[in-house]
């Protein structure tokens, strides 16, 4: 075997490559959310990335989920395939799915291979990547701080 766990092939690597542009020139629920019951907005002055993601929970689930925002292509399509990902589960799966993605991000080979991530795997090479790291992360981080602001007004 001359593959590595974790490490793409060349084929693989395009794939990838073609699955970011995708979800970069078509980005999936991307627009306002009317009915939010939580919103959080980050940016990456290192790349000058903004994104705001925005949730209705519904009980325990996540019921949607949109984000806005303009960025580079990693940014953006992260943004895109995590909403895919993340919308109708419970908050405890959309906890662990944001600590799966960035396991995988920080390099993570293990989560790299974990089905549950889907297309999100496409930024798998992202984490040798130091300085693209934030553009990968930002959508993921503003959806866990939407989540908590929810839980704490919902406590309130
Ligand atoms: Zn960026």
């Amino acid at each position: 075997m001359s593959e590595h766990p974790g490490v793409p092939t060349a084929r693989l690597e395009a794939l990838y490559q073609e699955l970011i542009l995708d979800h970069y020139r078509r980005p999936r629920n991307k627009g306002a959310l009317e009915a939010a019951t939580a919103r959080a907005a980050i940016k990456n002055p290192l790349c000058g990335d903004e994104i705001e993601v925005q949730i209705a929970m519904e009980g325990d689930r996540l019921a949607d989920v949109r984000f806005v925002g303009r960025g580079c292509s990693i940014s953006q399509s992260s943004a895109s395939m995590m909403t895919e990902l993340v919308r109708g589960r419970s908050a405890a799966e959309v906890e662990e799915l944001i600590a799966c993605a960035g396991a995988m991000l920080r390099g993570d080979a293990a989560a790299a291979l974990d089905d549950r991530l889907g297309e999100m795997r496409a930024l798998a090479g992202v984490a040798r990547f130091p300085t693209r790291h934030r553009c990968a992360t930002l959508a993921w981080e503003a959806l866990l701080r939407a989540l908590r602001s929810h839980a704490v007004g919902a406590g309130a």
